[in-house]
């Protein structure tokens, strides 16, 4: 059976730069502001867990790493 991780972003390597909300073929992913002027675009998080379906594009499309795929508890 194919896992069924999620993705966790990595504030600390994110550059918000929305490829990976963009890269979400389901559009699972927003973002929000942590209120400072390093995230423009506002920090990515998932949005909508249950219509995410673990394809992996968001971890794979990201120029920095900061997605990683974790299995689900
Ligand atoms: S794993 Fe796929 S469906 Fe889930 S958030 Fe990432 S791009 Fe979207
Ligand atoms: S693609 Fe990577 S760096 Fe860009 S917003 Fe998404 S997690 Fe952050």
């Amino acid at each position: 059976m194919q896992s069924e991780a999620k993705p966790f972003f990595k504030r600390k390597v994110c550059m918000a730069c929305r490829i990976c909300v963009d890269a979400c073929p389901v559009s699972c992913i927003d973002t929000a502001s942590s209120g400072t002027d390093r995230d423009p675009h506002g920090y990515p998080f998932l949005a909508d867990e249950a219509a995410c379906i673990s394809c992996n594009q968001c971890a794979e499309t990201c120029p920095v790493e900061a997605v990683v795929m974790q299995a689900a508890a």
